[in-house]
């Protein structure tokens, strides 16, 4: 583990006390605890998921990073003492992400230093804006996406080369297909390529439309102009409107060389949205083909598995997320509170019923309340109720004589807005979504529950 047990000592009682100060809890509540309760990772579990995203980072570095070189210098001597080190814990964590999710740090992109500013620097066309995505659509949209391109390609020159691209994707990611078809002249072809046993379909667009530039260089012919139809918006925009690309930017880097060159050469390139499936037939093709080298791509074992910086981010929260769930399983601390919420991912929402009895719930979730938990901080006061019993949740929820009344005003209530004639502290106090039967009152059975609360006068 990275640094001194005394300053991580401190900076675990500064999560400590913060989150029992945003939870209004108890200052006795486990760290563990309060960690689950807020969803906030445990310092150590941060540490190990920063770790894997940094070794990632730093080996999508160039060799003229230093820190770069001293990975390298340290990866080519990997003698047993070296893991007991900043690089040796990064590189276990990431082996443990490969292990586990398939991600492979090794496989993530290189880093691309641009020398510009990636603010947007030309706005969209307007179009793109009134057309709608592929997923919401209107025919409406889709007619007018479909005659907004044709009166487009109706105003090429006859000289010109037309390009349809399209990438297609089984999963997003997974197997990934690029497929562009190319109208020269009279005559049209196809071209296909399966890209990458795991990527986004933002590569497969990008590389269908490398493969139309690539064409056009292998060719000895001079078209008036190159326009090439993509339907990815992200994409034209990564290569026309200077968007800060995310991953991919080796790619995005060798298509805008490309480009480069062919300008030079005097034939403009130019890069168009077309909506998808708006019945434009290039289009059409392109789209039928991507999916086939999508499929082919998913046949063929020795294409690279390309990983981004979200694959990174995503998969190291995962692994982080399992070790953090087994460090809840086996916690010997917080057992109360975990037999009420035994999942670290499950979200509750923090302002059901309401901010002021969420609190109270949560409480009463960890036994950290009444007199039976007060005595034993406080020797001064006694550990019984006023109806002479001892005053733990239990008793208070299901027993106490003195919330006879209002607890059959609860029980009735219960019955009739759900049906439901049996009361227990689960049916109140459970956030296991897995074994909560009745999930449709969920809501209106905390709602009535907190009436109680205040009837009750108890935490008031
Ligand atoms: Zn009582």
């Amino acid at each position: 583990m990275i640094g001194k047990d005394t300053y991580l000592n401190k900076l675990n009682s500064v999560q400590r006390k913060g989150l029992a100060i945003c939870l209004n809890s108890s200052g006795f509540v486990e760290p563990q605890v309060l960690e689950v309760m807020s969803g906030i990772l445990p310092l150590h579990l941060r540490r190990e998921e920063i770790s894997i995203r940094e070794v990632a980072k730093i080996i999508s570095y160039t060799e003229n990073i230093p820190i770069k070189r001293h990975l390298v210098r340290w990866s080519s001597n990997p003698r047993l003492e070296s893991y007991i080190s900043h690089f040796g814990m990064m590189t276990t964590l990431s082996d443990q992400m490969k292990t586990n999710h398939e991600i492979d740090v090794n496989n993530n992109q290189p880093e691309f230093y641009y020398t510009t500013s990636f603010r947007p620097s030309r706005e969209s066309p307007e179009y793109w804006k009134h057309l709608g995505s592929s997923k919401n659509r209107t025919s409406i949209q889709s007619d007018r996406g479909r005659d907004l391109i044709r009166a487009h390609l109706g105003d090429i020159s006859r000289q010109s080369w037309v390009a349809f691209t399209d990438g297609s994707c089984l999963g997003n990611p997974g197997p990934c297909g690029a497929e562009a078809v190319l109208y020269r002249n009279e005559a049209s072809n196809e071209l296909k390529k399966p890209v990458s046993s795991r990527a986004s379909i933002l590569l497969g667009d990008l590389i269908a439309i490398d493969l139309v530039l690539s064409e056009v260089e292998a060719s000895r012919a001079r078209p008036d102009t190159i326009q090439v139809f993509s339907d990815s918006q992200s994409a034209v925009g990564l290569l026309t409107l200077n968007w800060k690309p995310d991953s991919y930017t080796n790619i995005i880097k060798e298509i805008l060389s490309k480009i480069n060159r062919i300008e030079k050469a005097g034939i403009p390139v130019k890069l168009h949205w077309t909506p998808g499936h708006s019945d434009i037939e290039g289009n059409n093709i392109a789209d039928r083909l991507a999916k086939e080298a999508a499929a082919e791509a998913s046949q063929q074992d020795n294409l690279p598995a390309i990983v981004t910086k979200q694959d990174v981010k995503r998969n190291s929260r995962l692994l982080i997320n399992t070790k953090w769930q087994q460090c809840w399983n086996e916690a010997n601390v917080g057992r109360t509170y975990y037999h009420l919420r035994n999942s670290v991912t499950e979200k509750i929402d923090m302002d059901k019923p309401d901010k002021k009895n969420f609190v109270v719930l949560n409480q009463l979730r960890t036994g950290y309340c009444l007199n039976q938990y007060k005595s034993k901080i406080c020797p001064n006061i006694s550990p019984l109720c006023e109806c002479g019993e001892q005053e733990t949740v239990d008793h208070f929820m299901m027993n106490c004589t003195k919330q006879h009344e209002i607890r059959e005003q609860l029980r009735l209530s219960i019955f009739f807005n759900t049906g439901i004639t049996e009361l227990s502290k689960e049916l109140f106090l459970n956030c296991n979504s897995d074994n909560d039967p009745y999930p449709e009152y969920k809501d209106r059975i905390l709602e009535l529950f907190s009436i109680f609360l205040e009837k009750s006068k108890r935490f008031s």
